[in-house]
């Protein structure tokens, strides 16, 4: 089997709190957001094509110095085949198995829970469910699919992962970008979202210099460190149960 792998990074100690692991980049994402940094992973470029069977000779090399894989994008639930295929052969050499998702694809963290295949599940929330600023962040509607259809499969993603948050890890995260998605208010509705998740929710740091897929955000600031444990303790004000880390230097 194929898979379109746009990278591999053998031992990560960042990406997967707690855990050694492997990263492995899917390529192909069905979003757009103006702020992503990972703009040679949006594509599905015939370069990144890869045999599932060599990337299982990866994770083996590396197998006796990590504990776990995590599969990461681009959108890595959009190749649901060779997802599932490189999950199942990590779980049976023994190693924990994580996935991040920009959550559209609901019906492929479903298969992986139901396989019993994932430890760890990281779902990107990018803005509140409602249709102009979801439509905005992430410029995910297509003639084909209309950014309703996108956000009913995000809330169903999130359905899956609150029935399982007693046996799976999860990370919900949100990228706070000026001018997009910054204001209290949405922060809060999003809160609203996961408030009864067992979770932890990151609250990210928009970072123009790591690269923007939409080149006027490039001279945008990122918000201060200050801005955003504001916004944490806003949230907390009102979901004081939730648990929420902020990622900013
Ligand atoms: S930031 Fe957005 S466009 Fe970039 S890989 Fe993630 S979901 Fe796709």
């Amino acid at each position: 089997m194929q898979a379109y792998i746009g990278g591999i990074v053998p031992l990560s100690t960042v990406d997967w709190p707690g855990n050694v692991c492997m990263v492995i980049f899917f390529s192909g994402c069905d979003y757009r957001c103006p702020y992503c940094h990972n703009t040679d992973l949006i594509d599905f470029g015939d370069e990144h094509i890869k045999e599932t069977k060599d990337i299982k000779k990866e994770i083996m090399k590396n197998s006796g110095f990590i504990d776990a894989v995590l599969f990461s994008g681009g959108e890595a639930c959009l190749q649901r085949q060779a997802l599932l295929v490189l999950a199942r052969f990590s779980k049976k050499i023994g190693l924990k198995v994580g996935v991040e998702t920009n959550g559209s694809r609901p019906y492929s963290v479903k298969s992986l829970i139901n396989e019993g295949l994932i430890d760890f599940a990281a779902m990107d929330i990018k803005a509140p469910f409602e249709e102009e600023i979801f439509r905005k962040a992430t410029k995910s509607e297509t003639f084909f699919r209309k950014t309703k259809d996108v956000i009913a499969d995000m809330k169903q993603t999130l359905r899956i992962l609150k029935e399982n948050d007693d046996r799976i890890e999860i990370e919900i995260r949100t990228t706070v970008v000026p001018g997009i998605v910054f204001r209290k208010e949405d922060i809060l509705k999003i809160a609203a979202e996961i408030k009864d998740i067992e979770c932890r929710w990151s609250l990210q740091q928009f970072r123009p210099e790591k690269g923007t897929l939409d080149p006027e955000l490039k001279a945008r600031a990122s918000p201060s460190k200050k801005f955003l444990e504001d916004l944490k303790e806003e949230c907390i004000k009102h979901y004081p149960n939730l648990r929420i880390d902020i990622k900013a230097s």
